[in-house]
């Protein structure tokens, strides 16, 4: 047994079950074992694969967008959650041509990933929360970071609302449910609902700083709104890339959750709509044509890659984009009118 699951099971006998939040802490954040902290999971080698890391045309959309948002002459462009810097690099190489060269700072909790970004972003400043990025107009980026942010989840029971927790039967790790919590509503019995106080509070630092400063926000994430909202709990596994059960090997598989959209939009201010919109919008079409004709032997990957990003049984319609400016800065590009 790891000696993360070690720790797991020790805190459950010792304090009772734990909640969904505290078990997707320690399996990813824990700074000594924890899933983060100790590998660079993105990758063929890896567990799964983002958008950055499919083509560099979703970062060049993104530049795209930055350039056109960009709120003063000097701006920080910061990203939350960067991985190996794919994104950013992509960013940066837009910008260049527009001629705007933003000071870096990229939040990372991890020094596996931090090395990767420095190969990628060498003039970058790092930072592990985004309150110690100073204040100033700015340019905000979050790919798949709120997502791997700790989350609860709630189950309406019969007689209330019931916390999922994990806890241990027979020496395995198991789900369980908390006793039914105070407060009733008319929620229907089986529906389930999540909440992550980190995502949450991710957000509501995001609208403080452009409320403070001129600047532009964009979060990506796998996620819903109310049009494709799932009815059920969205906690997810993935090792080699494919589902993974997340009560194995705690700590060696990637967990994640479904943003909700709706939720993030009323804490950001700002719109919504679906990658594979926000990348035609931003003109992925043309953009995948050009590089096609620079370099024909290319076509079918690039071919292949548009597909992967924008096609909407692909990353096009389960991912979305938050997009949100400063209150009187002109709506951003990318969302319809
Ligand atoms: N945006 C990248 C990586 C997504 S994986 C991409 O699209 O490829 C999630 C990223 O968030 C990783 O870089 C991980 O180390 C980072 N991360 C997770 N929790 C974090 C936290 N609490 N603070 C800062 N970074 C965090």
């Amino acid at each position: 047994m790891s000696p993360l699951e070690e720790l797991i099971r020790a805190e459950i006998r010792a304090t009772g079950p734990m909640t969904v939040a505290r078990y997707m802490e320690m399996c990813l954040a824990h700074p000594e074992h924890g899933y983060y902290a100790t590998r660079d999971p993105l990758g063929v080698a890896g567990d799964f694969t983002t958008a950055p890391e499919i083509s560099q045309m979703f970062g060049e959309m993104i530049g795209v967008w930055v350039a056109s948002v960009a709120p003063a002459d000097s701006f920080r462009l910061i990203e939350l959650g960067p991985g190996r810097g794919t994104l950013m690099a992509d960013v940066l190489r837009v910008l260049e041509q527009a001629e705007m060269r933003p000071e870096v700072w990229l939040v990372e909790t991890s020094p596996a990933l931090r090395a990767e970004q420095a190969i990628r972003v060498p003039n970058a400043h790092w930072a592990d929360r985004l309150e110690q990025v100073p204040d100033g107009p700015a340019v905000i980026l979050a790919n798949e970071f709120l997502d791997a942010l700790p989350v609860h989840q709630y189950l309406r029971a019969a007689d209330g609302w019931r916390e999922r927790l994990v806890g241990l039967r027979d020496g395995r790790l198991t789900w369980g449910l908390s006793e039914p919590l105070p407060g009733r509503d008319a929620a229907p019995e089986g529906a389930w609902t999540e909440k992550s106080p980190q995502a949450d509070a991710a957000l509501e630092q995001l609208a403080a700083r452009l409320g403070a400063s001129p600047g532009a926000a964009l979060i990506v994430d796998y996620g819903y709104t109310a049009l494709d909202r799932p009815n059920g709990p969205t906690l997810q596994a993935a090792k080699d890339h494919a589902y993974a059960d997340a009560l194995e090997g705690p700590g060696e598989a990637d967990l994640t959750w479904l943003v909700n959209f709706d939720r993030a939009a009323t804490a950001l201010g700002g719109q919504v709509t679906t990658q594979g919109a926000f990348l035609a919008a931003m003109g992925i079409g043309a953009r995948a044509q050009a590089l096609a004709s620079a370099s024909p032997e290319e076509a079918g990957a690039v071919a292949d890659a548009l597909e992967r990003l924008t096609a909407p049984e692909q990353m096009g319609t389960l991912f979305k984009v938050l997009g949100a400016v400063s209150p009187g800065l002109p709506a951003p590009p990318g969302f319809g009118d």
